[in-house]
């Protein structure tokens, strides 16, 4: 066992011998992870320890991390890894990046994000994307004010219940918002969304925080931005029956990806809204196409799923769009009883359409890239 040399690495972290064994048997990896179970057992770095020039990708899933040393070695084990491409943190509480020259993506789920950890991310010069977010259930407050203009590769960047109280980012790149109705708020966002930064948005309402006719009171900013994808959940009611939300083309004049799920949703889509894809999930369910016939065009994809369905507009566009080539086909709705659901793709969709659009999280950057 001690001359085997593994390309892949992939270990539980339950006991120091692991670690010790790991260290040794790491030179000749370029994939690595390693995942902390049951308890905090604190690094030791190996006498013995092979060198990590050939790693590409690490994954380290710490848990709470109580011991300084850890976090020290592993700073000293990132400075050692000049191939490194993609860097996944889980849990580091108090972690400086050293400057590493290749790092394209960097992924940190955090419980708490410092200054300290923002300005080692400023030094990685060649990022191309970036993954913000926190660990575990509670949104994090961080009083970080994260200027990344000094990266000029960086193209996406997602802030997933992280609340900064700043962000500027390189002009190009593409900002991927992921919280509550309380964090959306805050007018912290307010100037990535107005330079069009504002990419995707992952709204997920507690249910409480926002008033039934959205529209009206969500902060003009969101809606104003060239926001292309979102989606929303948990909101209790979208619209009246008599009086349905309506999405209107003027402010969300980029927005090809629509999915909203709530107990109620009685909405209105005009005619000039860039539409591709729609999702909906709904108890009770009444969508209004303003034009079936011009919007039956331009849809990609239709996924609905109901308990009760007012108005036929939702058919009427299923049949012209079926007339235009397009496949339907029956959808189970997972953990909903008397719940009704079907698919519409067109000639050239396959499956289920709707991917996270954020292109910097572990998922996108497995399919995009082959990690
Ligand atoms: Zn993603």
């Amino acid at each position: 066992m001690h001359s085997v040399q593994p390309e892949h690495i992939d270990i539980k972290v339950e006991s120091e011998s692991a670690l010790a064994w790991v260290q040794t048997h790491w030179g000749q990896a370029t994939r690595l992870k390693l995942t902390w179970l049951t308890r905090d057992i604190p690094w030791v770095m190996a006498h013995n320890a092979a060198s990590v020039t050939s790693l590409k990708r690490l994954e380290l899933r710490l848990l709470q991390e109580r011991s300084p040393t850890t976090a020290m070695l592993l700073t000293w084990l990132l400075a050692q890894a000049p191939q490194l491409q993609l860097l996944f943190l889980q849990h580091p509480t108090a972690l400086v990046l050293p400057p590493i020259r290749h790092l394209s993506h960097l992924i940190v789920a955090t419980s708490k994000f410092t200054d300290t950890c923002a300005a080692s991310i400023r030094q990685l010069r060649n990022l191309q994307t970036l993954w913000l977010g926190m660990e575990g259930p509670e949104p994090i407050m961080s009083a970080v004010d994260l200027d990344l203009r000094s990266l000029p590769q960086l193209s996406d960047v997602c802030v997933d219940r992280l609340t900064l109280s700043g962000i500027t980012l390189p002009r190009q790149c593409r900002m991927h918002w992921v919280g509550d109705g309380e964090s959306m708020f805050l007018d912290i966002w307010s100037d990535n969304a107005r330079q069009g930064q504002l990419h995707s948005i992952n709204l997920q309402s507690d249910g409480s925080l926002l008033p039934e006719q959205f529209l009206d009171f969500l902060p003009l900013y969101f809606v104003e931005s060239k926001c292309s994808v979102l989606q929303w959940r948990d909101m209790p009611q979208f619209g009246r029956p008599a009086n349905p939300a309506l999405f209107d083309a003027a402010h969300f004049c980029c927005l090809t990806h629509l999915k909203l799920m709530s107990r109620d949703i009685n909405i209105l889509l005009p005619q000039e809204l860039p539409l591709q894809v729609l999702h909906v999930h709904a108890r009770s369910l009444s969508i209004v196409f303003e034009n079936p016939k011009e919007q039956a065009k331009r849809l990609q994809q239709l996924k609905v799923a109901y308990r009760t369905l007012r108005g036929a507009d939702v058919f009427v566009l299923t049949g012209l769009m079926c007339g235009m080539g397009a496949l339907i086909s029956r959808e189970a709705v997972a953990g909903a009883d008397q719940y009704h659901g079907f698919l519409v793709n067109s000639g050239h969709m396959r499956g289920d359409a709707w991917k996270c659009p954020c292109g910097a999280c572990l998922g996108c950057l497995q399919q995009v890239e082959g990690y």
